[in-house]
């Protein structure tokens, strides 16, 4: 550095010399010669000279000796005569002076403000805590406009040819590097990931149509071989000159990611721990409902053996009592199979749904418990309904846990009044399930029964709606509630049919 200045000091001393002899020659010429032109705009030369130093006070010094000069070169040679054109030459000359100094100082002026301007930039690119970096991506600008397609081998190579031209720590850290220097000059294909390279393609799609910022979601491989997560932001600064300066900027966001990934698992804890413990509500109904067909089953085993210890032909009723008992075991084994069903621990599937069975199976797995606290259930199914796109176990909870709300509110009522209607209709691209009853209604706002904990119940989770609201969402669907005119709530679900449900699943 300190070399630097005075290396500079040495040339501007050169300059500042030349410049003085130079402005000496000008004087005698037009002092001394008896030449009659306006010699003395050449001092403008002066200060031209001068003004490759890049110094306001050399320059204002050189402009400032030239003037003297030039008056006291006039004062020479025309000092008696009376005023006239060597005195406007004398003008015109300063005027020039001036002119060409005013020019001088306010290029001066503009490229200290651009080199204030770039420090600022350099300052806040190696300041940020993000990563930042710059690069030099023109040759894949000068690739991909003549590429027949956009795939993965053109856009490896466009990526191979592109290089960092600068880089703060941040994202030499984000990389797995010690030190920024080791990104400068760099490319950084060797970080990419297979989804980094799908992500690339639309980068350049995008840039390609005439767009100056992209923002996406990718993945790098660190050094280290970690998986890192990260949002970027491309943008194409209006000198990039053939996308020779494109700026990225990247924010880790696997941390994020990464607690996403868990709040989706304990969610999915959650919905399975409060189906087990709805199923652990029916319990009671469940066993009857399995004991039926096991009471048949001994009876009929009993009634066969008594057909064949009997005398005689017997064969065609012992087969009848077989058949009773094939029959009963398959019903017990059903509903057996249904609840195991509901109890497994899966990750949530896609798969095509019929609303008419799940509504059956709901029904069926419920009609004990219904039976056994005297509410009737009316069910409404508008023909031909289209398919939906889902996992049918949890849809199924949704129906579970709605049916039984709405039975638990008609609880106060005389049984001859505990009545519920399931209406399922179309509307569009949608499917409609409307559960309601003629219960207790709801007291406040409706939405406040979609907040986790919210229960009235002594016994309750207030877990149930909740999610509900989830499940459907995730589906694509909503669900709302709502007080009936005449009373009791009316719950309303509604997903997408199976053509929208599909693009949404995808
Ligand atoms: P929980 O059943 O454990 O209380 P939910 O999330 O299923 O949890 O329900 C939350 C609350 O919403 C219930 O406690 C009740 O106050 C209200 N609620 C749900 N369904 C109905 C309904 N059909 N009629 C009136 N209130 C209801």
């Amino acid at each position: 550095m300190h070399g630097d200045a005075e290396a500079r000091t040495f040339v501007r001393r050169i300059y500042a010399g030349a410049a003085v002899v130079l402005a000496l020659g000008i004087f005698a010429l037009d002092a001394l010669s008896p030449l009659q032109g306006a010699v003395a705009v050449l001092y403008t030369t002066v200060v031209v000279l001068v003004g490759r130093t890049h110094s306001r006070r050399l320059i204002l010094w050189a402009t400032g000796l030239c003037a003297v000069l030039a008056a006291v070169g006039y004062g020479v040679s025309h000092w008696s005569d009376p005023l006239g054109s060597p005195a406007m030459r004398l003008g015109v000359s300063l005027v020039a002076l001036g002119v060409t100094t005013a020019l001088f100082l306010r290029q001066l002026a503009e490229s200290a403000e651009r080199a204030r301007s770039d420090a600022r930039y350099r300052t806040i690119f190696s300041a940020a805590g993000f990563p930042i970096w710059e690069s030099d991506w023109s040759g894949a600008f000068a690739l991909l406009p003549g590429a027949v397609a956009l795939d993965e081998p053109t856009i490896r190579r466009a990526f191979r040819s592109a290089w960092v031209r600068n880089a703060n720590h941040a994202a030499a850290r984000l990389f797995g590097l010690s030190d920024r220097t080791a990104l400068i000059g760099a490319t950084i294909d060797d970080y990419a990931t297979p989804a980094a390279f799908e992500t690339l393609a639309r980068i350049y799609a995008a840039l390609l149509r005439g767009e100056t910022a992209v923002e996406v979601e990718t993945t790098f491989q660190a050094r280290a071989g970690d998986a890192v997560d990260v949002l970027l932001q491309i943008s194409l600064p209006p000198d990039h000159d053939g996308w020779k300066r494109v700026l990225i900027m990247a924010v880790d966001v696997t941390e994020r990611n990464r607690a996403q990934a868990r709040l989706v698992q304990s969610q999915a804890a959650l919905t399975h721990m409060s189906r087990v413990t709805t199923l652990g509500q029916l319990a009671a109904s469940i066993a009857h409902e399995v004991n039926q067909p096991l009471s048949a089953i001994i009876t009929y085993a009993r009634s066969g053996l008594r057909w064949l210890e009997r005398e005689g032909p017997g064969a065609t009723e012992t087969a009848d009592c077989l058949q009773h008992i094939a029959g009963n075991a398959g019903r017990a084994a059903d509903v057996i199979a249904g609840i195991r069903e509901l109890a497994r621990k899966a990750d949530p599937s896609h798969e095509s749904v019929v609303l008419e069975t799940l509504v059956e199976d709901t029904e069926a797995l419920l009609r004990r418990d219904l039976q056994a606290h005297e509410v009737a259930l009316r069910i409404t199914m508008e023909p031909g309904l289209p398919r939906l796109v889902g996992d049918r176990v949890q849809l199924q909870q949704v129906l579970m846990n709605l049916v039984l709300n709405a039975q638990q509110a008609m609880a106060d009522l005389p049984p001859d009044a505990r009545e519920m209607c399931l209406v399922a209709a179309r509307d569009g691209d949608s499917v409609t399930v409307e559960v309601s009853d003629c219960g207790t209604g709801i007291d406040g706002d409706p939405e406040a029964l979609f907040r986790p904990f919210f229960t009235t119940k002594a016994d309750g989770m207030g877990m149930g709606l909740s999610i509900c609201r989830s499940i459907l969402e995730a589906h694509g669907g909503t669900l709302s509630a709502r007080n009936q005119p005449g009373g009791g709530a009316s719950f309303l679900l509604r997903l997408p049919a199976a053509a929208d449900a599909e693009a949404i699943a995808a």
